[in-house]
């Protein structure tokens, strides 16, 4: 049985992460850093790669770098796939007057994505976050 942890738990876990690694090369990495710390001591706490990832963008512990890949494919998406934010649509003047929707951007993090060729999030770096 796996014990599940509390937002605030990952959160305090994924700050200690960052502070002794400052870099993490991958969203498996991040999880599997995250729960060593919680578990340190002894413990089944289980987190998500991307629950891990999501609380770290959200809290602003880290920042984070993505790469994406185009799909080649056509789609409208509501919802930012690096972070979970509603996206806005990015319009543009069309030379007849009219605007059109032409892509989405994430105002949360820097996801951004064409409409007729959506792209999605193949990598992800995170880095400690400096205070100011
Ligand atoms: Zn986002």
């Amino acid at each position: 049985m796996y014990s599940i942890p509390k937002d605030g738990d990952i959160v305090l876990a994924i700050r200690n992460v960052m502070a002794r690694y400052r870099a993490i090369r991958s969203q498996r990495e991040l999880r599997e850093r995250v729960e060593q710390e919680l578990n340190f001591g002894g413990g089944t706490y289980h987190v998500s790669a991307e629950r891990a990832r999501r609380l770290a963008i959200i809290s602003g512990v880290a920042k984070l770098k993505v790469w994406t890949r185009a799909t080649g494919r056509k789609g409208t998406i509501k919802e930012c796939p690096v972070c979970g934010e509603t996206l806005i649509t990015s319009r543009n003047m069309t030379i007849f007057g009219k605007t059109v929707t032409t892509g989405y951007k994430c105002k949360k993090c820097s996801y951004w994505t064409e409409m007729d060729n959506i792209r999605l999030p193949s990598r992800y770096e995170f880095h400690l976050r400096k205070r100011r």
